[in-house]
């Protein structure tokens, strides 16, 4: 119940109540001690400023018993003075001494001590002076009637004055209880009215801390808690569309760190790792909590060459992990603390491997073409230094062999040509609907008498029905003639070839075996590169390129077929070509 603020608000009530009541009782006490102080020497100087009074004490003091007839005389008077024989008494004393001689009260009498009123009217002087700090007051009065000298001493031992203040003192206490319970009243009435909306706005502060910014405040005045409660609702409303646009961009930034291709590992000052998002674990090949600074960049770049770059500058490396090449960025960020290193990895395999492609290429390419370059003109030198000519039929052999090394070059400049339009697309594929049986049984048709040449037996075993493909005939009959040409090459005279084909829910296909020299398993996947050959010579005597089966294999590629040998034990060798029946929508265009 006594909550902080409650608690301050009745501790000050409660101050202000108490420091009232103690100024206004001192203040009532201090006024009733003077009242009743000046009451009694108004009283006293009235008394005895009245002549006859005054001349009668001299005529009774002047008599033999003067004590008792002033005694007498003063019960007389009683009244006017004021003497109640309890606080208020008289005392006639005597002048010279001081000394008790009769009063209202004896005992007191007796033990009466000289005080300075008593000492003033010794000396023959009214003594009235009031004394605040004595407990009494007091008023000498020298009276002298012939040789007898005496003192009229009227003495008040303040009790009345003191139980005034007593009771004045229990009604301020009694007031002072009333007070304190109306200000505890008052401080609930002030904690329901200023209170309780502060506690509102520190519950929805802390809903709000908590993340939740559904419920408005009601504003329930128009003072200064009301435009604060209104200022609390304008301020949660941007705080919250604030947080929301931070939120959107942090998700937008958690997805493309968690997407993203290039690897991103970020560090603490320290070297401790913060950040690896996925892309990072696959390029280094390893858990997050592996990817120690230390163990993995150190050697690469020092972190704390990293940690004294300048902001903008970065540094290159390069990490080798397994069979990829990942290049690294290093660069510093700063952030309230001490900052850190940011590393980006950017998988670089592919690059490396198509320059290596390239550099191989060209110099395949060189290569190829240099042979024939050399025979022709080897051949050539020999016809024009032959001094004294040489045979008609030995030039002639001579000049065949330069033409077909001409013929070779001009065939592999056909084929680069014809590869170099299908890598960049430029090669138009002529679409439309044919027969695949069709195709395959023109192929064969063609191939039929360089086949029989050799001696080869050629079997169709084709299916009577095949669908229609949707493709380019040409193109789909090169390839197809591609394979078998092959087949016929690598299979010693009098082999077999033996094309099967068929149909598979979307796709047909068709394969050719032969029982020739077969490829061994290593060069199965590599005899699609180009210029790749398993046996050069055999290759280049039957006028093979090495580039046949790249290009076949490009254009089932663009057709979204395959071409692949086929993993069969025994002699020769199987290639299987697949093709869809269909091609997508925009395809078949682009086709
Ligand atoms: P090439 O012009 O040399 O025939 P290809 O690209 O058509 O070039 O073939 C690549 C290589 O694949 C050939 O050099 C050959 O070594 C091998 N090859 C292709 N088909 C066969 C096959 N049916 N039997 C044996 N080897 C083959």
């Amino acid at each position: 119940m006594f909550r902080s603020l409650h608690m301050k608000l009745v501790m000050i009530l409660v101050l202000l109540v108490t420091s009232l009541m103690a100024v206004v009782g001192a203040f009532l006490m201090t006024s009733v001690t003077n009242f009743y102080i000046d009451d009694f020497y108004t009283q006293m100087n009235e008394a005895f400023s009245d002549a006859s009074f005054y001349a009668a004490l001299e005529t009774e003091a002047a008599q033999e018993d003067g004590e008792q007839r002033l005694q007498s005389l003063l019960e007389l008077y009683a009244g006017t003075l004021g003497i109640d024989s309890r606080n208020r008494n008289y005392y006639i004393l005597d002048a010279d001494s001081g000394a008790f001689l009769a009063g209202s009260d004896e005992t007191a009498g007796a033990a009466l001590e000289q005080t300075a009123n008593i000492l003033a009217a010794r000396n023959g002087e009214v003594g009235s002076e009031s004394d605040l700090a004595a407990g009494y007051m007091d008023v000498a009065v020298p009276v002298s009637g012939g040789d007898n000298h005496f003192i009229v001493y009227i003495r008040d031992d303040r009790a009345t004055v003191s139980e005034l203040n007593g009771e004045l003192l229990l009604i301020i206490l009694q007031a002072l209880l009333v007070g304190l319970l109306v200000s505890v009243l008052l401080s609930f009435l002030l904690a329901k009215t200023m209170i309780d909306p502060i506690e509102k706005l520190t519950e929805g502060a802390e809903r709000i801390a908590g993340g939740d910014f559904d419920e408005e405040l009601a504003v329930e005045s128009n003072d200064e808690i009301g435009i604060l409660t209104t200022t609390f609702n304008d301020m949660a409303s941007v705080l919250h569309d604030t947080l929301d646009a931070v939120e959107n961009e942090r998700s937008k930034l958690d997805a493309l760190f968690l997407h993203m291709t290039d690897g991103v590992v970020a560090y603490d000052g320290v070297g401790k790792l913060m950040h690896c998002n996925p892309a990072a674990v696959a390029l280094l090949d390893r858990a997050p909590e592996e990817c120690v600074y230390a163990d993995l960049f150190e050697p690469i770049c020092p972190f704390s060459r990293v940690m004294a770059m300048r902001r903008g500058d970065y540094a290159e490396a390069e990490l080798t992990v397994g069979e990829r090449s990942v290049e690294l960025y290093f660069a510093t960020f700063s952030d309230e603390e001490a900052g850190g290193v940011l590393i980006v990895l950017h998988d670089v395999t592919e690059r490396r491997r198509t320059e290596e492609r390239r550099k191989e290429f060209v110099a395949n390419v060189s290569h190829e073409l240099r042979t024939p370059l050399t025979n022709i003109r080897s051949y050539a030198e020999t016809i024009r230094d032959a001094e004294g000519g040489i045979p008609r039929e030995t030039e002639d052999g001579f000049l065949d062999i330069i033409i077909n090394e001409a013929d070779r070059m001009t065939h592999i400049v056909q084929d680069l040509l014809t590869l170099s339009r299908l890598d960049s697309g430029r090669t138009e594929m002529v679409m439309a609907r044919f027969a695949f049986g069709d195709a395959i049984d023109a192929v064969l048709r063609s191939i039929a008498l360089e086949a029989r040449r050799h001696g080869h037996t050629l079997t169709n075993d084709r299916p009577e029905h095949l669908p229609l493909i949707m493709g380019d005939r040409g193109r789909v009959e090169q390839v197809m003639l591609n394979i078998l040409s092959n087949a016929v090459k690598y299979t010693p005279d009098g082999g077999h070839i033996r094309v099967t084909a068929g149909d598979a829910g979307d796709k047909v296909w068709m394969e050719v075996a032969d029982d020739g020299i077969g490829i061994p398993k290593g060069d199965r996947d590599r005899i699609f590169e180009r210029f790749y050959r398993v046996d050069k010579a055999r290759s280049r005597e039957s006028g093979g390129t090495g580039l046949g089966l790249s290009i076949a294999s490009e254009i089932v590629q663009r057709h979204n077929g395959s071409l692949a040998i086929v993993d069969r034990d025994g002699p020769g060798t199987t290639v299987r070509l697949e093709l869809p029946v269909s091609q997508a929508e925009g395809q078949e265009a682009l086709l």
